[in-house]
């Protein structure tokens, strides 16, 4: 079945023109202009196979309905090419989870369902297609682990993305396991002050809200915690937040005992690690004049990568290549916004130097087809070309 999608594949995502810049040591010139590919960018291994499994199983049942559970992945392109291919969204306002039965299949997203949906979807006796990337499901593993323990999760994530909420839900697998998600270094030192001196229950609920498991209680259940993430967080966030909730433990409690009162594993996925580390290798070789980070605006890792360039220089994240509006014009979504809010999107003009030689950096988020990207190029091209100084169209 693989083979029978694979063109289908290629001819929906794949880019001739990114084929190219890869083989030119990640670089494009045209004219003035030269674009810097990070080495590391766009559809990760979880992606590919998510995708991959969606057309296999629109193809495997062409007489059944094929339904996704919600966004496949946080990739509008993506998501419409599948709903035209006729997969069906159950988040949409006409679908509903009631009449879903045996003849119906049901095709999980790379970042997994909640333990209860789950259940409900077996119950129902759907025939599932389960595309849970492998490496969410090794953040499960712990987490289970830790509810088995009675270590409460603390997962570094945003308590409205898919993955998380589904993690947080693999926390409750046993009676005393718990979570609170903690969204960044800010949430992580009001955890770390509550850990070292007390406080308030309820002023940490409050705090808190729909992010600490049913019952949670600050007292009883941070005595003893695991730490976990969603996996696309950014990762020097993500080590700096374990690092901050060991030291409060060990203040807390003291080195001899530390293992009984305070857990931690890796959970970042290697895919975002180095998408994340590329970006880094060429913000620090290349001198650029700004940067294009091209993704879903709800897509966490997308994000993430754009907070790190915006440190460095001039960055907007585009959804695609029409958000390049004009030479003068681009529509982006502010960087540091959180991924999981309704997005708003800015314009600015003057974006593009005029004159001169013009160095832009290029990544793309793990849930960015190859052909957005180089449409992107394509686009960026024409419009360097078209301020009529020596740039070529391609
Ligand atoms: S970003 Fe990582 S965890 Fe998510 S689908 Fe890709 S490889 Fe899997």
């Amino acid at each position: 079945m693989k083979e029978a999608v694979a063109g289908e594949l290629a001819a929906a995502y794949h880019s001739a023109i990114v084929d190219e810049v890869r083989g030119n040591d990640f670089q494009y010139v045209a004219g003035r202009l030269t674009v810097h590919l990070a080495r590391e960018f766009g559809f990760c291994y979880g992606v590919d196979r998510a995708v991959d499994y969606a057309y296999q199983a629109r193809k495997r049942f062409p007489d059944r309905h094929v339904y996704l559970t919600g966004e496949i992945i946080h990739n509008p392109h993506v998501n419409d090419r599948l709903r035209a291919a006729g997969i069906r969204f159950l988040t949409d306002a006409h679908e509903s989870w009631d009449g879903l039965g045996a003849n119906d299949v049901v095709i999980l997203p790379a970042f997994g369902v909640t333990v209860g949906d789950m259940a409900r979807l077996v119950d129902q006796g759907c025939t599932l297609v389960d595309t849970t990337c492998g490496s969410v499901l090794n953040v499960w593993k712990n987490v289970v682990r830790y509810s088995q323990d009675g270590y409460t999760a603390v997962i570094h994530g945003k308590v409205k993305h898919e993955e998380t909420r589904a993690t947080a839900s693999q926390a409750l697998k046993y009676p005393r396991g718990r979570y609170l998600v903690v969204l960044d270094r800010d949430e992580a030192q009001f955890v770390c002050d509550y850990i070292r001196r007390g406080g308030e229950t309820a002023a940490f609920l409050t705090r808190f809200g729909d992010a600490v498991s049913p019952g949670f209680d600050p007292a009883r259940d941070l005595e003893r915690i695991g730490c976990a993430n969603q996996t696309t967080m950014l990762m020097s966030e993500s080590l700096e937040i374990g690092e901050m909730l060991r030291a409060a433990m060990t203040d807390r409690y003291g080195t001899a005992t530390l293992a009984e009162h305070f857990r931690a594993f890796d959970t970042i996925c290697s895919a975002t690690q180095e998408r994340q580390d590329a970006v880094i290798a060429l913000l620090d070789e290349r001198r650029l004049d700004l940067m294009l980070v091209v993704g879903g605006y709800n897509s966490s890792n997308t994000c993430n990568l754009a907070r790190i360039c915006a440190e460095r220089v001039p960055t907007f994240h585009i959804a695609d290549p029409d958000c390049l509006v004009s030479a003068d014009e681009v529509r982006h979504r502010p960087v540091g916004m959180p991924s999981t809010t309704v997005s708003r999107e800015s314009a600015t003009t003057g974006w593009l130097p005029g004159a001169g030689d013009l160095s832009v950096g290029l990544t793309a988020g793990a849930s960015t087809p190859n052909n957005i990207v180089g449409q992107v190029i394509e686009r960026l091209t024409r419009f360097v070309a078209g301020s009529g100084v020596s740039g070529a169209p391609i």
